[in-house]
């Protein structure tokens, strides 16, 4: 862990902004059963839809603080809280088409996600609104001050029962939080337009290849960083028929790992939310994290470098913004799978008693736990079902998700080969793990190394094909959303 000085807390204080349902067309979409949140549908053909505001757009929004002492997630050590900078948020976007296809998105401020929690928010969303697997994506920004959530990283922390119990508690109120923001968000749908645009921001630097230590003193000399970035900033503009603007989805590629001490924030992306919400009043500004498991904040480790880096993340996403965008049109068009990518050794007992045995941490608890359940007559799979999504929004966005910590690679890769307009959001439904590209996982180093014992896989490493399965999954999940041929690669 860093040793960590904190300058001192500031409180942020900020409104719940309330969204007026204006519209009486309500939710195709949704169950229509359930009677808080579908009024009529009966004047839903009488709508004059033109090409400008044929989108229905809503929001929902719920603070999912802890309220207890949940540990903070990430670093692997005992974090308790000790306050908070500003709070934390689930926010959702319900975007439906003139056909009446609808989709919603979340974006939270939590640092992982697991399988357990996304399979329980996904059915609770589909069992009250008839949301499809499909059309729901769920991101969260790898907030390294954010909370611990069941089944993330379970080895990782040193917890005992009481942190479970806290852990169980908090991710229980969190999910009926995500869940009730959903329901906001469709019950919200408003005539909209939708532009798109691309900025640049720079703080992003890669961490493979330039070591944190050595960063402040390339910086001094005017030495430039090395390795592969994508920095940059692509902008969703949400604006009322009358050009008010109602919401801006953003992204970036990096790790919201600026801070690392014990209070409650949303780190980079937390404040470049909270400047565009100031900014823009009425707004919801809404953030995901790009393919940024290779990308670090540097320097780091002050507030004062964090509420920077916000400043420059909202600074070039209000430069999109004043900029002419480009109107989104057309229909939604939206795909999912789970590709198995395979594990390159699964564990044994044998490999494993010795790390049972040897240094208290991580990879002890990992192996005590991976021995029990060898011994309960678990026979583990060889592989793992990784979530790849498709949104084609309108004849322009092509929105690519895809789940775990995935390098820059990927969207630098995706980018090249499916054009202007495609936007590739890392982080997405579970964290799994770091997924490293082919060059990555031939190189090695923190990304490429054997480190699934970490997240807590029946073994150390993916094979070799990684890229390879994502990479052609996406090919046949792009191809189902996009009416124009796309080539092979
Ligand atoms: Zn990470």
């Amino acid at each position: 862990m860093n040793n960590y000085s904190f300058p001192g807390i500031r409180f942020v204080v900020f409104f719940l902004i309330t969204v007026t349902a204006a519209s009486q067309n309500y939710l195709k979409c949704a169950d229509r059963s359930d009677v808080r949140f579908v009024k009529s549908n009966e004047n839903f053909n009488a709508v004059n839809i033109d090409e400008e505001t044929e989108w229905e757009v809503g929001f929902g929004r719920r603070i999912i603080t802890p309220q207890n002492q949940v540990w903070l997630a990430g670093y692997g050590t005992k974090r308790a809280p000790e306050g908070k900078i500003h709070d934390l948020w689930v926010k959702v976007m319900a975007i439906k088409d003139a056909k009446g296809r609808c989709v919603v998105m979340a974006t939270t401020d939590h640092m992982g996600m697991s399988r357990t929690v996304y399979d329980r928010i996904f059915s609770e969303v589909n069992r009250r609104f008839k949301i499809k697997r499909t059309d729901f994506m769920l991101t969260f920004s790898h907030n390294h001050c954010g909370p611990c959530i069941v089944d993330d990283l379970v080895d990782y922390y040193p917890s005992d029962e009481e942190q479970r119990g806290l852990v169980e508690e908090y991710t229980r109120w969190m999910e009926q939080q995500v869940s009730d923001a959903v329901g906001d968000a469709l019950t919200n749908l408003e005539a909209s337009k939708i532009y798109m645009g691309e900025g640049i921001c720079t703080f992003a630097v890669n961490r493979r290849e330039n070591p944190e230590a050595e960063v402040p003193q390339m910086i001094a000399e005017g030495r430039p960083f090395k390795g592969a970035v994508d920095h940059y900033v692509p902008v969703l503009a949400i604006k009322s028929p009358e050009d008010e603007l109602r919401g801006i989805l953003f992204g970036y590629a990096c790790h919201p790992t600026t801070l690392s001490f014990n209070y409650w924030c949303g780190d980079f992306p937390g404040f470049a939310q909270i400047n565009l919400e100031e900014r823009y009043s009425g707004a919801n500004a809404m953030f995901f994290n790009a393919c940024g498991a290779d990308q670090n904040p540097l320097p780091r480790r002050t507030l004062e470098l964090c509420e920077n880096y916000g400043s420059m993340l909202s600074d070039a996403v209000e430069d999109v913004l004043k900029r002419p965008m480009t109107p989104v049109s057309g229909e939604i068009r939206t795909a999912f799978k789970f590709v198995d990518l395979y594990y390159e050794e699964l564990v044994t007992r044998e490999k494993l008693a010795p790390i049972a045995a040897g240094k208290p941490g991580v990879q002890q608890r990992w192996a005590q736990r991976m021995i029990k359940l060898i011994d309960e007559g678990t026979v583990f799979s060889k592989s793992y079902e990784y979530p790849v999504q498709t949104w084609s929004i309108g004849r322009d966005l092509l929105l690519i998700a895809i789940g775990g910590e995935s390098v820059v690679d990927y969207s630098l890769m995706f980018k090249n080969i499916y054009g202007e307009g495609t936007w590739v959001c890392g982080y997405t439904n579970e964290m799994i793990s770091y997924i490293p590209s082919r060059r990555v996982w031939e190189e090695g180093g923190y990304e490429g190394r054997p480190h699934l014992d970490e997240y807590g896989h029946p073994a150390w490493r993916w094979r070799g094909d990684v890229e390879d399965r994502i990479s052609e999954t996406v090919r046949q999940l792009v191809r189902k959303v996009r009416k124009v041929k796309v080539r092979n690669h």
